[in-house]
């Protein structure tokens, strides 16, 4: 009943890294990336957008799950970064996947992910994609309308349902409640019409929203689907499934952030007491942003600037970057993002201390603006930073960007904001274990990563279950 990582090779992540070439950082977090980002803009003479992706740290954000969340199986929400070395890499660790689209369920089947590792999470599924999962066999998807089951008795009757409830954190970065999830007060009259149309209801799910920064959301969505657990059984639905959703942090820093191992913790007594293990039931859960936001930075370099005397007499500097609010900054709308810049000075120019000191003194800053790359005058990342004189040539690094940012850009202006460059690195000591194993096994990689992980980090935060 309860799910086993049963296919958690290291040798098979080992074999994901090999295809990218990943490279070992031994520092990760802001400062090994910074180092490796130059020492990648003077090797490949970058002048363009770039991510490096850490995979390291997804391995230990991966791990950390596991141990934290022993009984909830990961599927992946592809929505946030559909990267395929990242997907590759969690498929081979054993997460599923949450898809939301035909081209979504194509990405997975490629990779030769297991029908039964895969959630066609739309509730409204437009009528195309339904007819490719037809076509497909994918074997489960959500809903929370009438319509939808009208839909579905219609396209395909045999696939088994889970019912989206709302169940809301109001506080949550990116609330989803408005948009999906049916009033649990609706559960009834939504199972005993699936049932009128013969479809099978197998488990409810639902999503407390993106960010969840209260606890409590998680403990009153597990209690409330329980109820519904038992309205479907009442009404003859063989309910088997929970499914848990996203909104799970992959900061482990505590600024600003639920802890992860706090989030775990909730879940863990919430399920043992609505779903205990000997119920059987299977539990699932779609992080997104918890694997990708720290496992992705970007470095974006200047390609034009201008100073502007504003009628105070102090001047303002004006930056082009070659990413904007139609690239990956779309997460500045989108998804009520502020990623931080980081000054990195391009190795290919003059070093800038001499050149500060003679101008301008060091450690200076102006008032600036970062406009993005197309025409649009909206296009701006950011109005009034404070920045250090900037050159041609310089970049701006950003942090924690894996998650909802080029997953949401367009190519506006015929600028190839969509598929920008991208280095994959892999800090840490999780290196060897992928490596260095042939066979895959579980006991022996926690044990190792026992001793060898440091205090702050995944790990860490989760050894304190
Ligand atoms: N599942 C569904 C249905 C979603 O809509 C989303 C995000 O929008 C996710 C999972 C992923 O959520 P998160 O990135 O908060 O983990």
């Amino acid at each position: 009943n309860s799910w086993q990582y049963k296919c958690t090779g290291s040798a098979r992540a080992a074999a994901v890294l090999a295809e990218h070439r990943t490279k070992r950082l031994v520092t990760g977090g802001p400062r090994g990336l910074a180092a490796q980002a130059a020492a990648l803009i003077e090797q490949h003479d970058l002048d363009d957008t770039t991510y490096i992706y850490d995979l390291g740290n997804t391995t230990r954000l991966f791990r950390a799950w596991r141990a934290a969340l022993p009984r909830v199986q990961p599927f992946y929400a592809v929505k946030c970064n559909p990267e395929p070395a990242l997907m590759k890499l969690l498929a081979a660790l054993g997460a599923g996947f949450d898809c939301a689209s035909k081209a979504e369920l194509e990405a997975v089947a490629q990779m030769g992910v297991p029908k039964d590792q895969v959630i066609f999470a739309h509730p409204c599924k437009r009528p195309c994609d339904l007819r490719y999962a037809r076509d497909t066999g994918v074997s489960l998807t959500t809903f929370d309308t009438e319509s939808e089951l009208t839909k579905i008795a219609g396209a395909y009757p045999g696939i088994q349902l889970v019912l989206r409830i709302r169940c809301d954190d109001p506080e949550a970065r990116c609330p989803l409640g408005l948009k999906y999830g049916a009033n649990p007060e609706d559960a009834r009259k939504l199972l005993a019409s699936a049932a009128a149309l013969n479809l099978a209801v197998v488990g409810v799910s639902f999503h407390v929203g993106s960010g969840c920064k209260n606890l409590g959301a998680y403990s009153a969505a597990i209690a409330t689907a329980r109820n519904v657990f038992d309205i479907g059984a009442e009404l003859g639905h063989e309910m088997r499934l929970l499914d848990i959703g996203g909104g799970f942090t992959g900061h482990f820093d505590g600024h600003g952030h639920v802890q992860f191992g706090d989030i775990a913790r909730t879940i863990n007594t919430a399920i043992g007491e609505h779903f205990p293990a000997e119920s059987g039931v299977r539990v699932i859960a779609e992080p997104g942003r918890y694997f990708a936001e720290t496992s992705a930075a970007l470095i974006v370099p200047v390609y034009g600037k201008r100073d502007r005397p504003t009628p105070s007499g102090v001047v303002h500097k004006d930056y082009w970057l070659t990413d904007g609010l139609y690239g990956s900054f779309n997460c500045i709308l989108y998804d009520d993002q502020k990623p931080q810049p980081l000054v990195l000075r391009s190795p290919l120019l003059p070093e800038v201390a001499e050149e500060q000191e003679e101008q301008q003194g060091a450690g200076k800053t102006f008032k600036s603006t970062l406009w993005g790359p197309t025409c649009d005058s909206a296009d701006y990342v950011y109005k009034d930073v404070q920045l250090p004189e900037l050159r041609n040539g310089d970049f701006l690094m950003f942090c924690n960007v894996g998650a909802y940012t080029v997953a949401g850009a367009c190519d506006f202006n015929g600028i190839a904001m969509t598929n920008p460059t991208k280095f994959f690195v892999f800090s840490g000591q999780a290196v060897d274990d992928a490596e260095e194993s042939e066979e895959s096994d579980v006991e022996e990689e926690e044990s190792e990563e026992e001793s060898e992980e440091g205090e702050c980090g995944p790990e860490a935060a989760c050894k304190a279950e």
